[in-house]
């Protein structure tokens, strides 16, 4: 492995690759950089690798090649694991807002909180943003969040035969809503428009099985220490008020992603994404990007998608760094890389 670099400031340890974003994208690029002996940062906005994954963290994932139906939650933990196979460093809770080429070559990254990271290449996996959940909008909310507001669903059963109220009308909010009736919830669902964004046959299959209210919003919790026990809803279309009993509130409300980041880096988007190459080359030297966050013909939005991005961009990289080095990394299954690491596991 090469040895460390320093920058021209502060004796700063240089990076061989930096990947901005811990997503599947950036997870999987970090082990394909470690294939390839690169010294390696990944700095990621929130406070934990998984990316987008986690919204949907208690779905069952099907089509991720070589991995039989999986708990979202538990295929972040196994990329995660991967991911620090070769002991990147990882920086959490900077978000990147800046990027500037010093003349040297060298780039500097600029974060939210004023920290600075020297690297000789980037890669940006950073998805369609930082994702921050939308609260209920309603005064008091923050209260019941220990008890019985939720803002996920991690086990079903903790509401079989509840009275539960349901905010949202995207596809999780539908989701929910048939799975808890399928135990013998007794769910409402309301929402502020009178179409659902998910999928058709399952909105119909909703509306069949539990109470829905729309347009209609939540105006009002009640609540006695610390427990939402009743909701007033409002009737937007007739102004009328309701009240109705409740065990437990879910709010559904989506994510909002901070998609402006690339435009403030000076990169040129297409439909909001970075334009790259086949080989994920973006236009300025040094950089590429991998993920959701990139487009070129036939890309696949999918972590699987994610996967062959990081490959494509990691190889890049090296290329750019070391332009004698193979194209790719050796296949791991002859790999020496990997030789004592195999003793190991045969013998544990
Ligand atoms: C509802 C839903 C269900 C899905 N189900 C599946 C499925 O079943 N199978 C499948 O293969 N795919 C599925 N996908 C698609 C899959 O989630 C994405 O393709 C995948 O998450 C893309 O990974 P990524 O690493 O590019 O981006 P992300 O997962 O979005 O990760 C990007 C990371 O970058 C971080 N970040 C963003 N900006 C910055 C910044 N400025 N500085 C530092 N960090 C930053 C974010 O916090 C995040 O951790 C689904 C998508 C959705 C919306």
């Amino acid at each position: 492995m090469r040895k460390p670099v320093t920058g021209p400031m502060s004796g700063e340890q240089v990076y061989d690759l930096t990947i901005i974003g811990g997503g599947p994208a950036g997870m999987y690029a970090a082990f394909y950089a470690g294939m390839r002996e690169m010294r390696v940062k990944v700095i990621e906005g929130k406070d934990e690798l998984g990316g987008f994954l986690h919204t949907y963290a208690e779905k069952m994932i099907w089509d991720v090649g070589g991995i039989p139906p999986i708990r979202c939650a538990a295929l972040i933990q196994q990329l995660a694991e991967q991911a620090v196979t070769f002991d990147p460093t990882l920086v959490f809770n900077q978000r990147i807002e800046g990027m500037i080429r010093h003349p040297n070559g060298l780039i500097e990254l600029l974060t939210h909180t004023g920290a600075r990271h020297l690297t000789r290449t980037v890669l940006i996996a950073v998805g369609r943003g930082v994702a921050e959940l939308m609260r209920l909008d309603v005064e008091g909310a923050e209260r019941y969040e220990l008890t019985n507001l939720h803002y996920t669903v991690t086990r079903l059963d903790q509401f079989r035969d509840k009275r539960v109220l349901i905010s949202g009308g995207g596809n999780s909010a539908v989701d929910w809503a048939l799975e808890l009736a399928e135990r013998g919830a007794r769910v409402t669902v309301v929402h502020r428009k009178d179409e659902f964004r998910a999928m058709e046959r399952n909105v119909g299959a909703m509306r069949q099985a539990v109470q829905v209210f729309t347009p209609c919003r939540i105006v009002r919790l009640h609540g006695e220490q610390n427990r939402v026990h009743a909701v007033t809803l409002l009737h937007t279309s007739t102004g009328c008020e309701e009240r109705i009993e409740v065990d437990d509130v879910i709010v559904s409300h989506g994510y909002s992603r901070s998609e402006d980041t690339m435009v403030r880096w000076g990169l040129p988007l297409e439909d909001g994404m970075l334009r790259v190459d086949e080989h994920a080359v973006t236009s300025l030297p040094g950089v590429y990007a991998a993920g959701d966050c990139s487009i070129r013909p036939g890309k696949v939005r999918l972590i699987a998608g994610a996967f062959n991005d990081a490959v494509l961009a990691v190889n890049s990289a090296k290329s750019y760094l070391e332009p004698e080095a193979d194209g790719m990394a050796y296949v791991s299954s002859h790999n020496e890389l990997f030789r004592e690491r195999n003793r190991q596991l045969r013998e544990s």
